[in-house]
């Protein structure tokens, strides 16, 4: 098909995330992605400042990861996983118990980030209720958060200034405390951690469990908070027989400078989600990790109701070792560190110019937020005429390279950011 097809078919026919058909700006078509570079059907070549939304660590057509799935086809691309297994699977499941903090034993596989963050509330829900605890039918949370697009996940979003306002009663009813105090430095808040403690008591005879992302939040703000508000939450839940999970869906494997977010705060939940960055972006999995003790109560009433037909494809699981692989060989936070350097010095410059409420960088993330609502379009034109990919939204303009990006393409995100703050 020609460029000029392709946007036609798309305008007829496709249906875009959070648009309309067809989508009030047309989409940029893309035919080819390699190292850190996507490839415009036009022709242009556009710097990722996106990492595919959190997910391309390692960059595009990787040979290791290439090799991955390519090596995986020759054997099986996908068999059910009901009373089958295989070794994608477990060695993914080995590798991510190692992984992540102390504590997480057992891996249920799920097909996106969504869908493991429902895994996580169901796992919750039936922990509560096989250990005589039927009553703990909520979740607690902090506002500001994005979980995703499924009904439980929507449910714990920010209310407001989400993405999910809409849904309003159609939603399960959730406990909200306010979001914590911004920044990742700032020290503790001891009124607010006062505050959340309280609402902790306060409803634990309704939680089965907390659930927020830990130090960043990504998709309702892209704001960042202390790392002590998660040891807090940490006490307050155990002292309560609340459950507490982590969704480290867009900052694990490495995103925040420690290979999970969790790690910033020293502390393990009973349950957490990974997703985004698993299979290094190339295909979608997700998982979500519990306890011992979680698994143990859930089995022994029964089982844990879930089991979606693409459960541990063989091709995701494959790719998903190749990433963790590269990640266990490779200097990551070394790289880390250097984009965080690099956006420092690239996006302080614009702190205090006009129409710029705040810069912020934590690790390999980078955030300019206006004192205005962003012309999507418009800072997009600009950043895609520097050479950038970005994707802002709401006042938000940021990015989160992959972590192979070199000085000069970081410097070139910088200018990127800088044209589209400029520009929205
Ligand atoms: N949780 C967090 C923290 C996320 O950032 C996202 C996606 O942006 C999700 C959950 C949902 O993941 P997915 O888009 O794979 O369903």
């Amino acid at each position: 098909m020609t460029p000029e097809q392709i946007e036609s078919a798309d305008a007829a026919h496709v249906w875009h995330p959070y648009s309309a058909v067809p989508p009030a700006v047309p989409p940029y078509v893309v035919d080819g992605a390699e190292g850190v570079r996507l490839r415009l059907a036009d022709g242009r070549e556009l710097v990722d400042g996106m990492s595919s939304w959190w997910a391309a660590i390692h960059g595009y057509r990787h040979p290791v990861l290439d090799a991955a799935v390519t090596d995986q086809l020759g054997r099986m691309s996908h068999v059910m996983f009901g009373g089958l297994t295989h070794e994608p699977a477990v060695r993914l499941a080995r590798a991510l118990v190692e992984l992540t903090p102390d504590g997480l034993e057992h891996v249920f596989l799920a097909d996106s980030g969504s869908v493991s963050v429902e895994v996580a509330v169901k796992m919750c829900l039936q922990y509560q209720r096989a250990t005589g605890r039927p009553e703990r039918r909520r979740l607690g949370t902090w506002r500001g958060g994005y979980h995703g697009d499924t009904f439980h996940p929507m449910s714990v979003c920010d209310p407001e200034g989400g993405m999910h306002h809409l849904w309003g009663d159609v939603l399960p009813r959730q406990v909200f405390a306010p979001a914590p105090p911004a920044g990742f430095d700032t020290p503790p808040d001891a009124a607010y951690v006062a505050a959340l403690e309280a609402a902790v008591e306060r409803h634990a005879h309704e939680l089965a469990a907390v659930i927020v992302e830990p130090v960043v939040q990504g998709a309702g703000g892209m704001r960042f908070h202390h790392p002590h508000y998660l040891r807090v939450l940490r006490e307050v839940t155990r002292a309560h027989g609340v459950l507490l999970v982590f969704d480290e869906i867009a900052t694990g494997f490495g995103r925040t400078g420690t290979m999970f977010a969790a790690e910033h705060a020293g502390v393990a939940p009973d349950v957490m989600c990974v997703g985004k960055a698993l299979t290094g972006g190339y295909l979608t999995l997700a998982a979500a990790l519990c306890t011992a003790e979680v698994a143990r109560g859930i089995s022994a009433d029964g089982v844990l109701a879930h089991g979606p037909t693409f459960m541990g494809n063989p091709l995701a699981c494959a790719v998903a070792n190749a990433s963790l692989g590269l990640l266990a060989v490779g200097d990551w936070p070394g790289d880390v560190r250097r984009i965080e350097a690099g956006l420092r010095a690239g996006l302080e410059p614009l702190r205090g110019a006009p129409g710029v409420r705040d810069v912020r960088v934590l690790g390999a993330i980078g955030v300019v937020q206006l004192d205005h609502e962003v012309d999507l379009p418009a800072a997009t034109a600009a950043a895609v005429a520097h050479g950038v990919w970005l994707r802002p939204f709401r006042d938000l303009v940021y990015t989160m390279p992959p972590y192979v990006t070199d000085d000069a393409d970081l410097a070139r995100i910088a200018a990127g950011v800088t044209a589209a703050v400029g520009a929205g």
